[in-house]
């Protein structure tokens, strides 16, 4: 685990401390001394011997005092003679903010190598290479090559991209926000995104904790850690970019439909990470969450001087899954009392052009001492006899004294920045336009249900193990390999998914027989390992009833196929005839996390549709059923307008039986159930269709 002073060192060196004002050497060692660090600042340089009026020493080995961090900002080829320099003198924190590692190429990466080994003999641990440093506002220490000294804040930004800080920087000035750790990862060779966030779950002064992600370092630590994480506070994650590894061409529907970023996603569900699109996003949602108490309910009140704001607010929330509260009678006369009469009383409350500080200052208290309000929104737009400041100022006197929280939209805030001022004082966030208020609203909303739900294990089954192992081993092919027909519907009826009854035909006859045993109607498919979709050869027939029937299907599907030049086929499969509605149970193995499982609505149309969630194995009962009712086409299966409800207790029992067969064999690569037969509660399931890839 990073120790928990990395970012607080109690003296630090500066290597590669320049007196020319246009190096970063230089910049860097300016923004430690003019933000306000106190404590012991040692530039290093062989040629200078003095800047900014402090004495430099040629050598990290010559400062007399104790070196608790070393920041790097020499050219690449130095590099590694300076951090020989610091493992002689003892010093085990490194920020490494020179490049010329990973990201030159080859070359570079020897040296990121060279330094990593490096790290390990001397117990150090590394940030960076790469990098842009590091701001710790509770010491006042800007360790970066960025300038802008913060105020003191309680969010911290982890970020791959260092440019980040200066995005953050930009927001905070406009808002008042602030944070209380900026940590930049650069290559995040040695300290990596998880360690630091684990270090700031135990953070004091973090309440928030938000990340900029270009990539994971470790998939499976990355997702126990921010479960653990966001139980304790509120992680937050804007991530970006596709790796490599998703590339690659899919084969299955269910490899093509789970795409890297929809495996993140389902990670950051699971997890309870709130996940933002935009840098916008990242800072509205964690201001929100670091300034105010968290929701205790959905219901949100509306409190504006001017139709328009509120009718958009109300839009917003009745978009965003929250609910519009609904005031008490006593809470309406009360409004009703100090109010227009021409103004709405009900939510959104309008006090129309004519309202006054005053005015506001009762009906806040009047809203929020309703307790049907769990949220309050106040709007304001500078007009008529409004008074921007005594709102200001009632706002921020009066939503203390609710533990709820209250967010505003005062409008003309570049015109009013000094009336607004008391706001930032007390920390009431200000949001730039009704939506963006009620999307943070949205963002505290659901870390209050992921807070409410309680820790589920993920659920395990008795099955035949063996028998899946023995299907999988079958075969002296090459890996990799595809398994499908009779022999993948063996390892679904291993693992307890009930299957279609089907058996293998190499003549009409055969089949006649065969069909007698399983009872008609039957469905004929066509049994070639050159076939991926059995459909596009006419090779799929259902709804058999005859030994007529049979015969003449059994003649033109072998025609069909051997048209389309197909010459292996190993017969027909007859399966007994399943009803129900057609869904899509899949597996596609990712790098960084595990298995994902898939679910969305099948057939032969599964990617036309795209109606899919995705949730990483291992699966507990509440993601099965998270990913059920997630699709749009959910309606459909509960049993809309009059049609039966379909047995979704079946159908979470299939999804969670596929989590446990990727989570026991991880040699299967993809897998698709396509379609997976729901019938009528009570009826069952039956999947009629599998390929795995192993
Ligand atoms: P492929 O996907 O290779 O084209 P499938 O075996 O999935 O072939 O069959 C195609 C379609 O035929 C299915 O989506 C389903 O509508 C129908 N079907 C296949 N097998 C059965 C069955 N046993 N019972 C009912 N319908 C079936
Ligand atoms: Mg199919």
């Amino acid at each position: 685990m990073l120790d928990k002073d990395f970012f607080t060192p109690a003296s630090l060196a500066v290597i590669g401390a320049s007196g020319n004002p246009e190096k970063l050497g230089y910049v860097l060692l300016q923004n430690i001394l003019e933000g306000g660090y106190q404590w012991g600042v040692y530039p290093v340089n062989p040629k200078e011997r003095e800047i900014l009026s402090r004495p430099v020493y040629a050598n990290v080995r010559d400062i007399p005092d104790p070196v608790d961090l070393a920041l790097v900002v020499v050219p690449g080829q130095a590099v590694m003679g300076v951090l020989q320099d610091c493992a002689a003198r003892g010093i085990k924190r490194i920020v490494m903010i020179s490049a010329g590692f990973k990201e030159i190429g080859e070359a570079g990466l020897e040296r990121e190598r060279e330094m990593l080994r490096l790290a390990e003999e001397n117990g150090m641990r590394i940030l960076g290479p790469n990098c842009l440093g590091f701001i710790d506002a509770g010491i006042k220490l800007n360790a970066t090559f960025a300038s802008g000294v913060h105020e003191a804040g309680n969010i911290a930004l982890v970020a791959q991209s260092g440019a980040m800080r200066q995005s953050f920087w930009d927001w905070a000035q406009m808002t008042g926000g602030g944070f209380s750790k900026f940590v930049s990862l650069g290559n995040a060779a040695n300290i990596t995104e998880s360690d630091v966030i684990e270090m700031l779950r135990d953070d004091e002064q973090t309440q928030v904790i938000t990340a900029y992600l270009e990539g994971i370092s470790d998939g499976r630590r990355f997702r126990s850690l921010a479960a653990a994480v966001s139980r304790v506070k509120p992680l937050l994650v804007l991530k970006v970019g596709r790796s490599a590894a998703g590339s690659r061409a899919s084969v299955s529907h269910t490899g093509s439909l789970a795409g890297d970023n929809e495996i993140h996603e389902a990670v950051f569900r699971q997890t309870g990470i709130i996940q933002a699109q935009t840098p916008e996003q990242l800072f509205d949602y964690s201001y929100g969450l670091a300034t105010q108490p968290l929701l205790r309910g959905d219901r949100i009140a509306i409190i504006t001087n001017a139709g328009g704001p509120g009718v958009m607010a109300s839009d917003a929330i009745a978009a965003s899954g929250l609910q519009l509260a609904k005031f008490s009678e006593a809470t309406v006369d009360q409004l009703r009392a100090v109010m227009p009469s021409f103004g709405s009383s009900s939510n959104p409350v309008d006090l129309t052009g004519g309202a006054t500080d005053e005015m506001y200052r009762q009906v806040l208290e009047t809203v929020l001492a309703d307790d049907g309000v769990d949220g309050l929104l106040v709007v304001l737009c500078p007009q008529g006899p409004v008074n921007v400041a005594g709102t200001a100022a009632a706002v921020a006197e009066v939503s203390p004294q609710f533990d709820k929280p209250v967010f505003a939209n005062f409008m003309g805030a570049l015109d009013h920045d000094a009336d607004l001022a008391v706001l930032r004082e007390h920390s009431v966030p200000n949001y730039l336009s009704p939506e963006r208020a009620v999307d943070g609203f949205t963002a505290m909303n659901r870390y209050r249900r992921w807070l409410e739900m309680e820790v589920e294990p993920a659920v395990k089954f008795d099955y035949d193990r063996t028998a899946v192992e023995q299907t999988l081993h079958n075969d002296s092919q090459s890996e990799p390999r595809v398994i499908a027909g009779q022999p993948a519907l063996q390892i679904l009826e291993a693992v307890g998914i009930p299957t279609a009854r089907a058996s293998l035909a190499t003549d009409a006859e055969a089949a006649v027989r065969l069909a007698a045993e399983i009872g008609y109607p039957v469905v004929m498919k066509i049994e070639s390992p050159d076939i991926v979709h059995k459909t596009e050869f006419g090779g799929v027939v259902v709804g058999l009833d005859s030994t007529e029937a049979i015969r003449a299907a059994y003649e033109t599907m072998v025609a069909n196929v051997q048209k389309h030049g197909v010459s292996r086929i190993d017969g027909v499969m007859l399966q007994k005839m399943a009803t129900g509605r057609e869904v899509i149970l899949g597996l596609k193995r990712d790098a960084q996390y595990g298995h994902a499982v898939l679910f969305g609505i099948g057939g032969i149309y599964a990617e036309v549709m795209k109606d899919v969630s995705l949730r990483v194995a291992p699966l507990t009962r509440r993601d099965a059923a998270d990913m059920i009712h997630e699709i749009r086409s959910y309606a459909l299966l509960a049993g809309a307008r009059g049609a039966e409800p379909a047995d979704l207790e079946a159908l979470t029992e299939s999804l969670l039986r596929l989590s446990q067969l990727a989570g026991d064999f991880p040699q299967i690569r993809e897998l698709d159930i396509n379609p997976l037969l729901v019938a009528k509660i009570g009826e069952g399931v039956t999947a009629v269709d599998c390929r795995l890839v192993i």
